[in-house]
């Protein structure tokens, strides 16, 4: 069988963990990726960090990320001051490049501009070139083309402002506002970074943006306490879009949507590499899946599908449970729209025993999508097949049968006994 042409739009972590998710599965790989048109830090944790170092993006990580001290100003306290890493994005977008070259993926610089379907995709991209691919990854971030959404947030956007002071040790702060709410950092060259979050509507206008950041930072302790008294005079500007949306169809049998294509969150949660990651990190076997297993792919795209459509949901509640511990504020309009989106239901569902069950669901399986038994709980809805490499599904149908728990447990060993005790007491399981 011909070696189907893979083609990846976007080189973001989306794109990039794909793409090489797809090298070490075999396939020859394409990216194709303009470059990220402004100047950007974000906040990371230590997960995301081992994250894009399992994804193989680790020289992405070390040329482009630095721990910081950050303070935390919410609900009328200083809550704590933990540590996060910085990440330069331009910095650590061109050093993905490398990530990829280095896995043996090709790299085209351009800009797409239309994608056909035409005996597979064609790829038209701004300078008149055309690629041709068998089966397509989309993972152009926010900027990908949204077929339908399926689920949005309230309207939103970041204002990030861009200025350059003193070299000095990295920091970074994060503030409520009575409208939003502000995200700032010092990095050690000294380029400082100030953005505030906002409803979308009724903001000045594009040239009126710089004054009005400035002011508001002059309203701000944490600014005066964070940075020089540069800070107060008007910045470089970049507006983004920072509404919590879902893609309505995010895999078919020929492509598959990944990262902020397939779902972007509120930048609140501070999660949104590792979101993305998630998606692309399954990606692979998925497209493994659909290319050499066409029986299962309907297996595949459910497995997919579901599994994103989770994730968005209970980053959107962690949002949401963030948004609510701003209880000073929560009369506010900014405050009181974000409280109750994107539903009531608790981030976690209480244990429940009579409502655990077993159900056939999709797994991942030796490099493949595949269908197995596995427990579903009212907190885990996609099921769960192994804890700690003891298949639960058999456990759980013999005690739902009525058989004793020393005789289900058998000859596990004392650690896995004590395991499962475990968990089935926090199940509710009496
Ligand atoms: C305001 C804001 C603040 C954020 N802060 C944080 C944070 O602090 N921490 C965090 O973890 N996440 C944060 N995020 C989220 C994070 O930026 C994204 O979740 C993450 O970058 C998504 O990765 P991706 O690979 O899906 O898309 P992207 O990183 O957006 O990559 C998409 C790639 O596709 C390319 N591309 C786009 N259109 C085209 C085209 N037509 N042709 C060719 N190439 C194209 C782009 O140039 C880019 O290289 C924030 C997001 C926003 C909006």
């Amino acid at each position: 069988m011909p070696e189907p042409r893979i083609l990846v739009l976007g080189a973001g972590p989306a794109g990039a963990a794909t793409a090489i998710g797809l090298r070490r599965l075999g396939y020859p790989v394409t990216v194709v990726s303009d470059w990220r048109r402004f100047a950007a830090v974000e906040g990371v944790s230590q997960r995301v960090l081992e994250g894009l170092r399992h994804a193989g993006l680790g020289r992405a990580l070390s040329e482009a990320a630095m721990p910081a001290t950050r303070q935390v100003h919410w609900n009328g306290e200083q809550l704590h001051m933990n540590r996060e890493y910085l990440l330069d994005r331009q910095r650590f977008d061109r050093a993905l490049r490398d990530d990829l070259a280095r896995a043996g993926v090709a790299v085209v610089e351009g800009r797409v501009r239309e994608v056909l379907r035409a005996s597979g995709h064609q790829v038209r991209l701004d300078d008149g070139r055309h690629l041709q691919a068998d089966f397509l990854v989309e993972a152009r971030g926010r900027q990908a083309p949204l077929a339908a959404d399926r689920l949005r947030g309230p309207e939103t956007v970041s204002l990030l402002n861009l200025w350059q002071a003193e070299p000095g040790a990295p920091a970074s702060a994060v503030q409520s506002l009575d409208d939003g709410w502000a995200w700032m950092a010092r990095l050690a060259d000294g380029r400082c970074y100030w953005q505030i979050t906002l409803n979308a509507e009724g903001l000045p206008g594009k040239a009126a943006l710089p004054d009005y950041c400035a002011a508001r930072r002059s309203e701000s302790a944490l600014v005066a306490a964070l940075f020089t008294a540069r800070a107060l005079e008007p910045a470089q500007v970049h507006a983004r879009s920072s509404t919590a949306i879902l893609a309505g169809e995010c895999v078919g049998d020929d492509w598959i949507r990944v990262g902020d294509a397939a779902m972007a969150v509120d930048p609140l949660s501070g999660n949104g590499i590792f979101q993305s990651l998630s998606s692309a990190l399954q990606a692979p076997v998925v497209v493994n899946t659909l290319l050499r297993r066409p029986a299962r792919a309907s297996l595949a795209r459910q497995f997919h599908q579901q599994r994103v459509e989770q994730l968005f949901l209970r980053f959107a509640r962690m949002g949401r449970d963030f948004y609510a511990q701003e209880q000073a504020r929560s009369g506010q309009p900014f405050w009181a729209r974000r409280v109750g989106w994107p539903d009531k239901q608790p981030l976690h569902l209480a244990a429940n025993w009579p409502s655990v069950a077993v159900a056939r669901r999709p797994v991942l399986r030796d490099g493949w999508v595949d269908e197995a038994e596995v427990v579903v709980t009212a907190d885990q809805p996609l099921g769960i097949w192994h804890l700690q490499g003891v298949a639960l599904a058999p456990v759980v149908r013999a005690l739902l049968a009525g058989q004793a728990l020393d005789e289900v447990m058998g000859n596990q060993p004392q650690e896995q006994r004590m395991m499962l005790r475990r968990w089935l007491a926090g199940q509710g399981y009496a």
